[in-house]
C-alpha cells in the first residue's frame, strides 16, 4: 500500500511531522505495509520547479492508493502563467474527488461553543461557485472589460444526483437523517437542480429522515439546535463556509478532520487552511490532520476490504480521542499550551499503550 504525502504551506510541515510519526507507529504495530513517499508541493516547489503543483506530482498521485494532503497557501500563489497551481483543485478535479466528508462532533473536556453535536457535512466537491474548477477548459471567473468581473456557478444533474447517493448511503450508517442546505428560493436554477436531484434520491431511502433548509438559515440554526443535525448535504461553496461554522462550533478549526473522495481515490486533507499567522511557531494544532489521516484508513479499509486498515483508523480515533480529554494536551487554539510535538508524543504514548 502506497501513500503519497505532500506537506504543503504554513503549519504544514510542522502538523505532517506528527502525523508521518504516529503513522509509522501504527504501520509497524499492526505490520500495515504502508510504503510512504514524499514529494515538496506549494511555494517550497516554486523555487525548484516554477511549478506549486509539479506535474509528476500528479501522475503519482494517479498511481498511490491514496493522498494524504497538508494545507497550501493558495492566497499567495501567483497567477497559473506564472507557476500558481492550486494543489487542491487539480487533484479534486483530475481525481474526480466529488465528495467532501467533514465530520464535526464536540468532546467530553474540550471547550466547545455549543453544548453538544455531532453531524457530518457532505460537499459536493467539483462544481458550484469555485471557478479555478468548474470548466473543462478555462476559468469559470473572467473580465470583459478591466471594470467588470463575473463568475459561473455550475450545477449539473448527475454532480447533484452522486452526492446525493454519497450522503444518503453515509447517513444510513448514522442516525439516519439529511439535511439538504441549499438557496433554490433564489438561485431558481441552479439551486432548483441540485434540490430536485436530492429529493429524488432521498426517495430511494424511505426510512430516512429528510429536512431541507435555506443556506442563510442553516448557519443559524446549525448555532441555535446543533444537536438535532446528523448529515448535512450542500453545494461546494455552502459546504466550505459550513464546516468551518461547525468546526468552529465543536471546539476550532484545528479540530476539522476531512476526506475527499470518489468512486477509485482518496485524499485526506484537513478542512483549514495553512494557517500563515502561527506558522513555525510549533504551535499549531495536529489534530485536524491526524483525524483525516485516520478516515483516509478507515476508506481505504473499506474499499480494498482490509480490517487491519480499519483498526488502524479505529486505533488512531481513539488515540487523539483520549490524547485530547486531557486539558494538558490542548493546543492554543484550544485554549491551551500544548506544543505541536508534544502533542504528537502524546498520540504516539497513547497508540503503544
Ligand atoms: P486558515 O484556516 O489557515 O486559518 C484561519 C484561522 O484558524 C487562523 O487564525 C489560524 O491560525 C487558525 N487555524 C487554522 N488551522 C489551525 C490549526 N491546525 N491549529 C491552530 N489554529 C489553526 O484560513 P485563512 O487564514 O483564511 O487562510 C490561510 C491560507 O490557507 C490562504 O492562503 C488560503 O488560501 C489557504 N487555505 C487552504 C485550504 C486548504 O489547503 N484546504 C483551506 C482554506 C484556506
Amino acid at each position: 500500500m502506497k501513500l503519497l504525502v505532500l506537506s504543503g504551506d504554513g503549519i504544514g510541515p510542522e502538523i505532517m511531522r506528527e502525523n508521518l510519526r504516529v503513522l509509522d507507529v501504527l504501520n509497524n504495530k499492526l505490520a500495515l505495509g504502508i510504503d510512504i513517499v514524499q514529494r515538496d508541493i506549494g511555494l517550497k516547489a516554486l523555487k525548484v520547479f516554477s511549478s506549486t503543483f509539479p506535474e509528476e506530482v500528479l501522475r503519482l498521485a494517479k498511481v498511490v492508493d491514496a493522498v494524504v494532503l497538508g494545507p497550501v497557501s493558495t492566497f499567495e500563489y501567483p497567477r497559473v502563467e506564472d507557476g500558481g497551481v492550486s494543489p487542491s483543485a487539480t487533484l479534486r478535479i483530475e481525481l474526480d474527488l466529488y465528495a467532501n466528508i467533514r465530520p464535526n462532533y464536540t468532546r467530553e473536556n474540550v471547550p466547545s461553543l455549543v453544548k453538544y453535536m455531532d453531524m457530518l457535512i457532505v460537499r459536493e466537491n467539483t462544481e458550484g461557485f469555485y471557478a479555478d474548477r468548474n470548466m473543462f477548459l478555462g476559468s469559470g471567473e473572467f473580465m470583459p472589460t478591466k471594470d467588470l468581473a463575473l463568475s459561473v456557478r455550475k450545477i449539473s444533474r448527475s454532480g447533484s444526483r452522486r452526492i446525493a447517493f454519497k450522503a444518503f448511503e453515509i447517513s444510513m450508517r448514522r442516525r439516519k437523517k439529511v439535511t439538504i442546505v441549499h438557496k433554490a428560493n433564489v438561485l431558481k436554477m441552479t439551486d432548483g437542480l441540485f434540490l430536485e436531484e436530492a429529493n429524488d434520491v432521498a426517495s430511494n431511502f424511505p426510512e430516512i429522515e429528510v429536512e431541507s433548509l435555506i443556506v442563510d438559515a442553516a448557519t443559524a440554526h446549525i448555532i441555535r439546535r446543533p444537536a438535532e443535525f446528523d448529515v448535512l448535504l450542500t453545494s461546494n461553496m455552502y459546504g466550505d463556509i459550513l464546516s468551518d461554522e461547525a468546526a468552529e462550533l465543536s471546539g476550532g478549526l484545528g479540530l476539522g478532520g476531512s476526506i475527499n473522495i470518489g468512486d477509485r481515490y482518496g485524499i485526506a486533507q484537513a478542512a483549514h487552511g495553512s494557517a500563515p499567522d502561527i506558522a513555525g511557531k510549533g504551535i499549531a494544532n495536529p489534530v485536524a490532520l491526524m483525524l483525516s489521516t485516520a478516515l483516509l484508513l478507515d476508506w481505504l479499509g473499506e474499499t480494498h476490504r482490509r480490517d487491519d486498515l480499519k483498526s488502524a483508523s479505529k486505533k488512531y480515533n481513539d488515540a487523539i480521542n483520549a490524547v485530547l480529554l486531557e486539558s494538558a494536551n490542548h493546543t492554543a487554539d484550544l485554549g491551551g499550551k500544548q506544543s505541536t510535538k508534544k502533542f504528537g508524543d502524546a498520540v504516539v504514548t497513547q497508540i503503544n499503550k
